[in-house]
């Protein structure tokens, strides 16, 4: 397995760039997964890794070895990429053996050598009992597990999975994330997983790389990006909660800076003493009667175990979960309590820009 290496990886499709200057490493072994909304950039990004496609500027490597850059183009095939589609992309009139045998068959892999990786192959996948059957009698998680058996026979140097479980209902998606989850672990693969789903890449991914308009915005593990993101744009995107415009008020002495939100002094967690705003997660707000912030319930949502609050507070829009049902009208107490701070300033330049509009 090997490290992938995009250096100012851009793409530009009639002068519009879907790609703006990527720079990222993707360890050999780990996996990441590519985030963002629709058109963003994370196909074109994929396409580019995997050799469909040449970029405009920039730098690709696998391992040590340069696959694109200007000048230089190796192809798909040279690559050793293996590629797992939302589409599964399997042979119809091939047994499932006959499909996860092919790559073998095109690399002219001796019988024997080719009968005891395929059988390797369907064992990780669960599918050892399904080796004489047909595409058409498989279901459609059987049908994706055959693309994984056939990406993995022939030991590629890295695996990139566009939208893999998109097809699937809701159960069988869990059920498949355990077994990429298994597949990873069990392999060692380097994975480079594309998704516009967040639970799937926070479930999933060593780290994320969370992309829009072609750049990417933040690269960290999930717990990182839930708890200290990196803008408004991740904030917002990644996991539930409000962001909301904040002051500093005093710089930080060990504990984080104290700002001022929703005209509350509060001690935020960050590194940083130039703050422009605060992620505020369900988890960072208490409910009670006698706090001073007064908050207006505006939707409960009953999650199971416990009730999702949308609170209106000085005209934002907040989170709390409560053990209580709640109704829409009444006002409730919050304290905020350690929301994460930050600087963002393209979202300072916007908002000046909005102010001087208005
Ligand atoms: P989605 O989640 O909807 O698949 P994405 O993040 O994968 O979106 P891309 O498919 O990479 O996004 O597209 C990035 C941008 O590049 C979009 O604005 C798209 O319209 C544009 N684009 C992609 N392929 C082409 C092409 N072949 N010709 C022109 N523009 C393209």
């Amino acid at each position: 397995m090997a490290e992938l290496t995009f250096s100012n990886l851009t793409k530009r499709f009639d002068g519009a760039p879907a790609l703006d200057g990527i720079d990222a490493r993707i360890e050999a072994g780990e996996f990441v997964a590519l985030l963002g909304p629709s058109g963003c950039g994370k196909t074109t990004l994929l396409r580019l890794a995997a050799g469909f496609d040449q970029p405009t500027e920039g730098e690709i490597r696998v391992g040590g070895d340069v696959v694109a850059r200007p000048g230089r183009f190796v192809p798909p095939e040279d690559r050793n990429i293996g590629i797992v589609f939302q589409s599964y992309a399997l042979w119809p009139h091939k047994t499932v053996y006959g499909n996860v045998a092919y790559p073998l068959e095109v690399r002219r892999l001796p019988k024997g050598e080719r009968d005891r990786r395929v059988a390797e192959a369907l064992d990780l996948t669960g599918l050892r009992d399904f080796a004489d059957r047909m595409p058409a009698q498989l279901s459609g998680g059987q049908r994706q597990r055959v693309a994984l058996a056939r990406c993995l026979v022939f030991e590629p140097r890295a695996v990139l999975l566009d939208e893999p479980l998109a097809n699937l209902d809701l159960a069988l998606r869990a059920s498949m994330q355990d077994v990429f989850s298994m597949f990873h672990r069990r392999t060692g693969a380097t994975m480079l997983y594309v998704t516009h789903d967040q639970g799937e890449a926070l479930a999933l991914a060593d780290r994320v790389a969370v992309m829009e308009s072609g750049r990417i915005r933040q690269f960290a593990a999930p717990e990182v990006l839930y708890r200290e993101p990196a803008d408004c744009f991740v904030a917002g995107f990644v996991g539930d909660g409000a962001v909301v415009s904040a002051q500093l008020v005093a710089p930080s002495e060990g504990h984080g800076p104290r700002v001022r939100v929703l005209g509350q002094d509060l001690t935020a967690r960050g590194r940083r003493n130039d703050v422009s705003h605060v992620s505020i997660r369900p988890e960072n707000i208490t409910l009670s009667d006698d706090a001073p912030l007064r908050a207006r319930v505006t939707g409960c949502t009953y999650l199971g175990g416990r009730f999702r609050l949308a609170l209106e507070a000085e005209g934002e829009t907040l989170v709390a979960f409560s053990g209580q049902r709640a109704t829409p009208g009444e006002t409730l107490g919050v304290t905020i309590r350690e929301p994460w701070a930050f600087r963002d300033p393209e979202a300072e330049v916007l908002m000046a820009r909005t102010m001087s509009h208005a």
